[in-house]
């Protein structure tokens, strides 16, 4: 049987730039793109917004699971961009979402097992039809284990940092290098060491190390890799 839109599930570390791979090879191929980090920074949003997040950073697990189904999290086309903006509780939170203090709690939110349940259900939903690229830190080894193509994204740690860094500065936003590499290992370390879901590459998944890599390059790469994907399926 030919299978004509593949699920692609891409997963790797912070800021070694799946959302921007993953966008772009969703445009190519004609295919939805979710971005299921700004899921678990909306919800992050939520909790600071609404005092669940205590002294010290540590939030107020029993509260937020209480809260949970308040919580409701959906994109909307944004005409101007081109882009799927993300929507909590109906209201665009696209930009709010990107700062560091979200960055800063995100992983611990994302770490509480209720949390991640709602998100991965919902991921689902999303994926149920195909032509799909979702990008993450668990859509190859638990949202989509099955899905056809897994692509797991690492580079240096460095070159992590000063690409955000870029990032950051040209949206206007101050912030230090040394910021930005502290919260990039820590939340290597989060993901990678929490009890439920954590970071991992699933064993099928293909590595993409985009250290020193353009764009475009990692493009031509994909292509190369989908077209034998998309040639086995179709056997
Ligand atoms: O992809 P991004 O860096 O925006 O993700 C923000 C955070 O959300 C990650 O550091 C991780 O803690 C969490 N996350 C997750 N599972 C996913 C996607 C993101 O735990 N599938």
């Amino acid at each position: 049987m030919t299978k004509n839109k593949i699920t692609i599930a891409i997963d790797g570390y912070s800021s070694t730039g799946k959302s921007s791979f993953s966008k772009a090879i969703a445009k190519r191929l004609g295919y939805i793109y979710v971005d299921t980090g700004a899921m678990y920074r909306a919800v992050t949003l939520y909790c600071i917004d609404n005092g669940l997040i205590g002294e010290g950073g540590f939030p107020d697990t029993p509260e937020i699971i209480r809260r949970l189904s308040e919580i409701k999290i959906s994109f909307a086309y944004n005409n101007e961009t081109g882009k799927s903006d993300t929507m909590l509780n109906g209201v665009n939170v696209e930009t709010d979402i990107r700062g560091i203090e979200v960055s800063q709690y995100v992983s611990s939110i994302s770490a509480i097992p209720e949390v991640r349940g709602q998100m991965v259900e919902l991921q689902r939903e999303m994926g149920k039809h195909g032509g799909l690229v979702m990008d993450g830190r668990d859509i190859g080894t638990v949202v989509f284990p099955n899905a056809d193509l897994k692509i797991f994204m690492t580079a240096d740690p460095r070159v992590r940092a000063i690409r955000r860094f870029k990032e950051l500065e040209a949206k206007g936003k101050n912030v230090s290098l040394k910021e930005i590499e502290k919260n990039i290992s820590h939340r290597d370390y989060e993901d990678s060491h929490r009890t439920t879901s954590p970071l991992r590459r699933a064993e099928d998944a293909v590595v993409l190390d985009n250290s020193n890599m353009t764009l475009e390059e990692q493009l031509q790469w994909f292509d190369l890799l989908f077209s034998k994907v998309v040639g086995a399926t179709k056997q």
